[in-house]
């Protein structure tokens, strides 16, 4: 088995440089926000390579890297390598090179199903032409409801998305040798699962939590007080490894989400003291939040702040008087 999940592995035929997982995308946050700013990877990245992290483990690098998809968006194989079947988890982009890589990866096997953890459109878009040529089913996450009398950052998602079967909490896909279990995860998007390996203890992430990048919350689909909650389940669990989307395997997973929990609440405990100094807008918090911020980071950082305020507003910590902010 090899390592780590980076860019140095063993793998069946990739040969790229090794890096070190760093924080960092619709997908993470914006470095810069919580951390000092990453540096990607140097290339050669393992773009259309079949990379194999685990005995039951391939992974796929989409050829879609950018500052909020890091080096892009990987997808998994999970299965016995030379075994009759395999799960496809989060099939990526309709890149019609990535899907050809992801056939490559699955080879001769029967494709099970192909598990979406969330339909952002850099995660599930490749699923419905991926089922077509190999005829395997959808399951995994539900397809968002979207309701057109709210604001929503409707671009970011793939509305084409169709399951075949959803697939709640607890619920579980098998194949020969492999069995993936349904960790219900809303926060990031209300519809977020991760998804369990049990033969290897392995749970797969998706944007959830991401080595490189605390994940981005966007409202009102995002909610600040799900995600914190799922961040919390994740610690009542044991799993010894996390594959991200988007980074570097995790190899400290309950120490990464232990530091996150205690980031968010920071930055909480911040905002409640600021409101406490004087009632403001939300993007009245960001020179006192992050200073220094490059400017193309702000939109970003003013969603964060929000999803925080709408979940103070929720727990009965604050209150808004048209776009103002204050402590009650
Ligand atoms: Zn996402």
């Amino acid at each position: 088995m090899a390592g780590a999940g980076g860019y140095g592995t063993t793998n069946k035929n990739a040969r790229s440089t090794a890096y070190k997982p760093n924080s960092y995308s619709t997908c993470g946050i914006l470095p810069s926000i919580c951390k000092p700013m990453p540096s990607i990877p140097p290339k050669p990245w393992p773009t259309g390579l079949a990379d194999q992290l685990e005995e039951l483990v391939i992974r796929v690098l989409a050829p879609n890297p950018s500052p909020y998809t890091y080096t892009g968006t990987q997808t998994y194989v999970v299965g016995e390598e030379d075994g009759p079947d395999c799960a496809v988890i989060d099939p990526g982009p309709n890149d019609p090179a990535h899907i050809d890589a992801i056939e490559a990866a699955i080879c001769n096997r029967v494709v099970t199903a192909i598990m979406c953890t969330h339909t952002h459109r850099d995660h599930s878009p490749a699923a419905s032409p991926l089922a077509e040529r190999t005829g395997a089913p959808i399951v995994g996450c539900a397809p968002l409801v979207l309701n057109s009398d709210l604001p929503r950052a409707d671009e970011a998602f793939d509305t084409t998305y169709e399951p075949d079967r959803v697939l709640e909490d607890g619920e579980q896909m098998r194949g020969t040798g492999w069995t993936l279990t349904a960790v219900a995860t809303p926060g990031h998007t209300s519809n977020h699962l991760c998804f369990a390996l049990e033969e290897s203890g392995s749970l797969f992430t998706g944007d959830h939590v991401m080595g490189w990048s605390t994940s981005v919350v966007i409202p009102p689909d995002g909610d600040m007080g799900d995600y914190m909650a799922s961040l919390e389940k994740l610690q009542t669990r044991d799993d010894t490894r996390y594959h991200a989307a988007h980074g570097a395997a995790i190899e400290k997973p309950r120490q990464l989400v232990r530091g996150m929990i205690g980031h968010r609440r920071q930055r909480e405990n911040q905002i409640i003291r600021l409101m406490g100094e004087r009632a403001r807008t939300a993007a009245e918090f960001i020179p006192d939040m992050y200073k220094g911020l490059d400017e193309r980071l702000i939109g970003a950082a003013e969603m964060s702040v929000t999803a925080h305020l709408i979940d103070l507003e929720k727990r009965g910590l604050a209150a808004r008087e048209g776009e103002i902010w204050r402590t009650i």
